[in-house]
């Protein structure tokens, strides 16, 4: 296990949780970016690969334990795990164990959207075979489009949308579908973003002594700093470039941290006029 990363913002703290690592091209994780300029940034392995974490975010404050997605799970077949090359194995409750937390004490989940390197981990297999919920009594928040979609997904959704992920969440009783923007507790609000997927939602994170802003798939590493840098995962890439660049302008100018689900170095920076990195955490 390694050391834990903590981000401090008085009366919200931040730490991450063990999702699991896996390997994704890097020309898909560039889109259009030509791999002469990408690769400088972060050089890929022979087979063109770069490694990402899919790390939950535990955001604690006075009244609530939060969960930001929930990991690649325990679920996916050895065939999956082979093709999305896994690297190092999700264990949300040891890691959870070690804040002196159990999986019952997860007040909330917050989606940022369901695809299943972020949805993997809601709910789990035990050691009897069966599917339970990872967070038994935390309410599950999404925004209602997204929920639509991984209900009735499109041919390329229907790839990253896995049903085996919410089949016990829908008959669980506990998940909540917000629309646009919501409070979820004091200094936390879910904005809708679009972008990644049609439903993407970020979480805004206000403590007393800072805030930050989880961007999700919006700025999935430090390294997709320039706006233009898109995804080919990004269902609609055009509105990624304009929502990158407006939240940027809003949270520079909070003086915000920028954290990361996916980045294998940061887990939050500040970025300088230029997107470049002011100020990391590792
Ligand atoms: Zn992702």
């Amino acid at each position: 296990m390694q050391q834990s990363s903590k981000l401090d913002l008085g009366s919200i703290t931040i730490h991450w949780l063990q999702g699991g690592y896996n390997q994704l091209d890097g020309g898909a994780m560039f889109g259009a970016v030509p791999k002469i300029l990408w690769s400088k940034k972060c050089p890929p392995d022979a087979e063109n690969y770069l490694s990402y974490r899919n790390d939950p975010l535990l955001i604690q404050t006075d009244r609530a334990n939060i969960v930001i997605d929930t990991g690649l799970g325990n679920k996916l077949t050895e065939k999956q795990q082979k093709i999305y090359r896994v690297s190092q194995a999700w264990d949300v409750p040891t890691s959870l164990s070690l804040h002196g937390l159990r999986r019952e004490d997860i007040d909330y989940v917050i989606f940022t959207h369901g695809d299943f390197d972020h949805a993997g981990g809601v709910a789990l297999r035990n050691d009897s075979g069966e599917l339970e919920l990872t967070f038994p009594k935390a309410r599950h928040i999404m925004q209602r489009s997204e929920w639509e979609d991984i209900c009735e997904p499109n041919i390329r959704a229907a790839h990253t949308y896995f049903p085996l992920n919410f089949q016990t969440l829908a008959e669980s009783g506990l998940l909540e579908l917000v629309e646009g923007d919501a409070d979820i507790v004091t200094g936390v609000r879910v904005r809708h973003s679009g972008g990644h997927t049609r439903g993407h939602q970020i979480v805004e994170l206000t403590g007393s002594r800072g805030c930050a802003v989880h961007l999700g798939d919006l700025l999935p590493t430090h390294n997709h700093s320039n706006p233009l840098w898109v995804m080919s995962y990004d269902n609609f890439p055009l509105d990624v470039v304009a929502k990158r660049t407006e939240f940027f302008e809003e949270y520079k100018g909070k003086n915000s941290w920028f954290t990361f689900y996916h980045d294998f170095d940061l887990r939050a920076c500040i970025l300088d006029e230029k997107n470049g990195v002011l100020e990391e955490l590792r």
